[in-house]
């Protein structure tokens, strides 16, 4: 199989190796990719957010599948363009892709399909602001209705800087909060057949302890030795496959990676989101524990094929990644400074470039993840940190309690 992947963070670097590593690729080509990709890939220049120039490399270099990573190119129609071609595409239409690109939209499917989520009111002007935050009391949550990249949100007991973040957005989704741990599932679909993989865990804020602002993500693992017995099958049944038979309802079918963000309530699960894509830096730990031949099951739901799929197969053990952010992330990041230390295995490139003089630089926020499996969650650990220290990047800042929570047997679901 030839395969072209779309993007180039630590996600597509973390797909990269699973595509590499499937016995039934022949070559990989990764556009843009990044230095860590280049290494098991063929790099090509596109813009990855336009549809006509993404499909034509796609024919260009005889793709038998087109695995698009990130939500923008999804949001902007990358993988309608690429079907329409006649290549298969990994990743839904622009329309499905809604789930992830509008809040409101989210809201609407999962209301029509039943699925429990947070009540959710969504307003644009300070009045309905004002009778939202009224109505659910603090501690706030207040998301941005459109694309953001993870920081759209802000959940807080200051009533004015909820007032304020609401202000900055303009189109607002104010909602209850949902009290309990967090859960990252990933399924693979091909609109009608639905494969889970292993359901992980994702820490948002940037500092220790929870702290601190919202960011994509500064570290992950899996598995999560404390979820409920039978929380998968349970959000299979109540989410999953009603959002799924929503969306066929409306034309639109979901065929890709939906991503189920979690809050595990005293009332159950409870949805927080959905994402179109992978999320990051959670795939860099399941496709770690992933056995299963990655791009089989990636084509198998690109083509409609899933319900004859093999059940999924994983390792043994835990895997952990640990995310090294650039200074002043997630503000705005310094970049272009010299990492050392990136060049093994287990260091996902996230944002760097390679310069002409050889020299490895940062390039984005969120620069490189050490990821480590073990036998256990606190070898895992150990293992990704011990690949975190190694790695020199001047004014850089890390987690150091990713796991520890969990190695420690401290998580608990409220009752
Ligand atoms: P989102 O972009 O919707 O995933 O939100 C980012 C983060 O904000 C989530 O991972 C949660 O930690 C937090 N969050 C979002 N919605 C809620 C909610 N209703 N209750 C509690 N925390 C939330």
């Amino acid at each position: 199989m030839r395969v072209l992947l779309v993007g180039g963070g630590g996600r597509e670097h973390a797909l990269a190796l699973g595509l590499a590593g499937d016995p039934s690729v022949e070559v990989l080509f990764a556009a843009p990719g990044n230095p860590g990709i280049a290494a098991v890939a063929e790099l090509r220049e596109v813009n990855a957010t336009d549809p006509a120039a993404v499909a034509a490399l796609a024919v260009e270099v005889t793709a038998d599948l087109v695995v698009i990573g990130p939500e923008a190119p999804l949001v902007a129609g990358v993988a309608d363009a690429v079907r329409a071609k006649g290549i298969p595409a990994f990743g839904p239409s622009a329309e499905a892709a809604r789930l992830e690109g509008s809040k409101t939209f989210a809201k609407d499917v999962m209301t029509a399909a039943g699925v429990p989520t947070a009540r959710a009111y969504t307003c644009t002007d300070d009045e309905g602001v004002g009778r939202a935050l009224d109505e659910f009391g603090p501690p706030y949550v207040v998301k941005n209705d459109g694309l953001a990249a993870g920081k759209g949100v802000v959940v807080t007991d200051d009533r004015a800087r909820a007032e304020e973040h609401a202000g900055e957005c303009g189109r607002v989704v104010i909602e209850e909060y949902l009290a309990g741990p967090e859960v990252s599932l990933f399924v693979v679909t091909d609109g009608e057949a639905a494969l889970p993989l292993l359901p992980a865990q994702d820490f948002k804020r940037a500092g220790d302890g929870d702290t601190g602002p919202n960011t994509g993500g500064m570290g992950a693992y899996a598995p999560l030795s404390w979820a409920p017995p039978g929380l998968v099958d349970e959000v299979m049944r109540d989410v999953v496959h009603p959002t799924l038979a929503e969306m066929r309802r409306r034309g639109t079918p979901f065929a890709g990676l939906l991503y189920v963000g979690l809050a595990i309530t005293a009332a159950g699960p409870r949805v927080i989101e959905f994402n179109a894509r992978f999320g990051d830096p959670e795939t860099q730990v399941v496709l770690a524990l992933l056995e299963t031949p990655l791009a089989g099951l990636l084509h198998a739901a690109a083509t409609g094929t899933l319900a004859e799929h093999p059940p999924l197969r994983w390792r043994a053990g835990a895997a952990v990644t640990v995310v090294v952010a650039a200074e002043g992330y997630p503000g705005t990041p310094r970049t272009g400074d010299v990492i050392t230390g990136a060049d093994r295995a287990g260091v996902i490139h996230a944002g760097t470039r390679r310069d002409a003089d050889g020299s490895l630089r940062s390039a984005g926020g969120r620069v490189l993840c050490g990821t480590a499996t073990g036998p256990d969650l606190a070898a895992a650990r150990d293992a990704a940190y011990a690949l975190v220290r190694g790695i020199e990047l001047d004014g850089s800042h890390h987690r150091t309690d990713i796991a520890a929570a969990a190695a420690a047997g401290r998580i608990t679901v409220p009752a």
